[in-house]
Formats: structure tokens, sequence, C-alpha cells
């Protein structure tokens, strides 16, 4: 089978699987210099769009492929409910569920990273982003001053003032109220990842801070939905 990974859950999938003796292909986009270790077989880089896919799963004939991707990864998302559909093979999309706002939150949700740049001046003039290194350029134009943390170095075009911070998470609340803190930000930018709350909406929550959290893009029509590792090696393994 093939796991279209980048994430926590396509890690653990690929693992669990393994130790049922199934064969996993995990493919990675590369974007990571150290991705962390993945359990059977790895590999790496684009497929070249949808035909790419395509011609991969002809030669390859995975039984199924799980979309464990990242929920903002929308462009690899699509090309699988494309390539697959074509070739017959089961495609099933594991989702984390989303964030949903709870008391002492102030959260404002905006479509997308761009609707997040044209507002984030009107709520805030020290901005912490938190939106992924490839998200960081729909904020080039904002005068606000930005805080950057991504894994790797973010692409350009960059904010006009600011700073880059490279780590890899998980943070923790403490580190993170400290984070915001010391570089005196007063607006939280971060796309609706999901997964656990994360440390820095419990940051921003103890320190009352507004949030802009922009919604995830849908997930491509027809292709069945997951939102657990659990529910996905029961998809896989399950009766379809
Ligand atoms: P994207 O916009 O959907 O993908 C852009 C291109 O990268 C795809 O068209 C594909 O290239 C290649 N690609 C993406 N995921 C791939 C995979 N698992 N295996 C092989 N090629 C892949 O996605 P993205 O936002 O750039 O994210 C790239 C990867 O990082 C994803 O796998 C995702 O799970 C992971 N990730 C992303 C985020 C994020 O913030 N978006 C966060 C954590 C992890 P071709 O067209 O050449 O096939």
């Amino acid at each position: 089978m093939l796991v279209l990974g980048g994430t926590t859950e396509a890690r653990a999938l690929a693992a669990r699987l393994s130790a049922r003796g199934l064969q996993v292909v995990t493919s990675l986009a590369g974007r990571t210099s150290a991705p962390l270790e993945v359990e059977g077989t790895v590999r790496v880089g684009g497929f070249g769009g949808t035909s790419g896919l395509s011609t991969w799963l002809s030669s390859s004939s995975p039984g199924v492929v799980v979309d464990a991707t990242h929920p903002f990864a929308a462009r690899m998302s699509g090309a699988a409910a494309v390539a697959c559909a074509a070739a017959g093979v089961p495609l099933v999309r594991l989702l984390r569920p989303g964030w949903t706002a709870g008391p002492g939150d102030r959260w404002e949700r905006v479509a997308s990273l761009d609707a997040a740049a044209a507002r984030v001046d009107a709520v805030g003039s020290r901005a912490f982003l938190a939106v992924g290194g490839g998200g960081v350029a729909a904020f080039a134009g904002v005068r606000a001053w930005c805080l950057v943390r991504s894994i790797e170095p973010p692409d350009a075009p960059l904010p006009a003032a600011g700073e880059v911070v490279l780590a890899r998470g998980p943070f923790g609340v403490g580190d993170e109220v400290a984070l915001l803190r010391r570089w005196a930000i007063d607006v939280v930018v971060c796309r609706d990842s999901g997964g656990p709350l994360d440390g820095k909406l419990t940051a921003a929550r103890t320190l009352e801070l507004p949030v802009l959290v922009v919604d995830r893009p849908p997930p491509p029509p027809g292709v069945p939905v997951v939102g657990s590792v659990d529910a996905a090696v029961g998809w896989v393994t399950g009766p379809r």
C-alpha cells in the first residue's frame, strides 16, 4: 500500500500497518532536510503531478492508497483523488479533526492565507506567523512586524520587518507563552492544522491574544475521509 505522508499520523499508520506484515511505501515530498524515521519503505520527492502519480500507480500497483498528508496539502490530495480514480485504486483520506475554539479563545476564522494577510494589520502590529514555510509569502505585503516560525527556511518573499525562527514542534505551552511575550506579539496567525490543541493556541488563550485561524481547503469530493489512525487501519484492513 501507498501512504502519502509527511505527518505524524502517516508515520503512526506506517508503523501500525508494517507491524501487521503489510508492505507499506510511504511517500514524502522531501521538504524537510532531516525527516523523522518511518517504518517500511520510503520514497522521497514529488511524483510529477497527476500524470506522474498515475505512472507510479501503474508500475507499483498498490492495493490501496491512504492520503495522510497535511490538511493543507491540497495539491497532493487533489492529484491522489484524480489518479486513484483513474487507476481504480481505492483511496482514503486520513484527515485529523480540525480545532474548535473554547472558552477564552479570541479566534477569528479566515478563509485563506491571503485573507489572513489582508486582515492581520487591522488586528495587530506584531504578528506571530505559524503558517508553514510555504505560507509566509502571502504576508509579504503586510505592515505588521512578523515573527515567522517554520521547520525549514520560509519561501521568499518575506514580510518587510520581522524575524525568522527555525524550529520543529511540538512546542510546550510554557515555551510558547515565553516566546509570545519575548517578541511582544499581539496577534497570532495559524492554519487549522487540527489534532491535539497545540501550545501556541493555549498560549494565545493564556495571554488573551487574538488568533487568525485559516480554514482548511475542502478535501477532494468523492474520497472517503477517516479522522484517526485507528480508523485508517480499520479501513485498510477491513472490508470495503
Ligand atoms: P502540496 O501543496 O499539496 O504539494 C505540492 C507538491 O509537493 C505536490 O504537487 C507534489 O509534487 C509534492 N508532494 C506533496 N506531498 C507529497 C508526498 N507526500 N509525496 C510526494 N510528493 C508530495 O503540499 P505542501 O503543502 O507543499 O506539503 C508538502 C508535504 O509536506 C506534504 O506531504 C505534507 O503532508 C507535508 N506537510 C505539509 C505541511 C503544510 O504545512 N502544508 C505541514 C506538515 C507536513 P508533484 O506534483 O511533483 O507530485
